[in-house]
């Protein structure tokens, strides 16, 4: 199997040279660019599996940048994780609204960001279940189908407002990933629901309490939103 490329968009020399340094001995092939001018014309040439991009570089906005390569042909097949420093909470959720897949603040072990790149990069590549296909997580317990618009936990139907079912099948879909109050908002928008970013919190608790012990599995992301803990994914027809 080919090595999996990594991008890495970094301005500090140390810093790149580090993570270049723990990617490569983790089994990816890494290139570093340390502008963000050579970051969209690097993936133009040779597209990544994955980019690891710093928000703060000298010449580009690092959010310009992701917002750039999701607009550009390759970019929808392209893992993005930002570094960003700690704090930078509005950014995380701005990079997040604009496409990219993680985020990692610094100062970061090199152990955490081995292991955050190679969950992005499984996730990335698991085939995500369609709008109405059934979605099973937790080893099979919580079972979603947005068809029958049901519910289940351990085979028992739980009982779940419009609301707290938009939100629940949003975020099962891409377990692992954390979506933003405002993505979850336009997630449940249309389905004759008004949500705010203040009553998100609230639907999310009532929805946890009516999961039980599998609502644990909604984690709150502070200051960014919310994300299913990663578990078994199995979809069926
Ligand atoms: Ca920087």
């Amino acid at each position: 199997m080919a090595r999996p490329s990594v991008l890495i968009v970094e301005d500090e020399r140390e810093i790149a040279d580090l993570i270049q340094f723990n990617l490569v001995r983790a089994g990816f092939d890494a290139t570093t660019v340390h502008r963000g001018k050579d970051a969209l014309e690097a993936i133009r040439k040779s597209p990544p599996d994955i980019v690891v991009l710093d928000l703060m570089l000298p010449d580009q906005d690092g959010l310009e940048i992701c917002r750039r390569i999701r607009a550009s042909a390759e970019g929808s097949r392209i893992a993005i994780v930002m570094v960003t420093a700690r704090g930078d909470e509005a950014d995380i959720v701005t990079g997040i609204e604009l496409g990219a897949d993680d985020y990692i603040p610094k100062p970061f072990s090199p152990r955490v960001l081995v292991a955050r790149v190679k969950a992005v990069l499984r996730r990335s590549g698991e085939s995500r279940p369609g709008n109405t296909k059934r979605i099973q997580i937790g080893d099979g317990r919580l079972s979603i189908d947005p068809e029958r618009h049901v519910t289940l936990i351990d085979g028992k139907t739980v009982e779940l407002t419009l609301t707290e079912f938009g939100m629940l099948h949003f975020l099962a879909q891409r377990p692992g990933f954390v979506r933003t109050r405002d993505q979850i908002i336009a997630a449940v928008h249309g389905r004759n629901v008004v949500l705010s970013s203040r009553t998100v919190d609230v639907h999310m608790t009532a929805l946890r309490r009516k999961l039980g012990d599998m609502g644990a599995l909604i984690e709150t992301v502070r200051g960014v939103g919310y994300r299913l803990a990663e578990g078994e994914i199995a979809s069926a027809e």
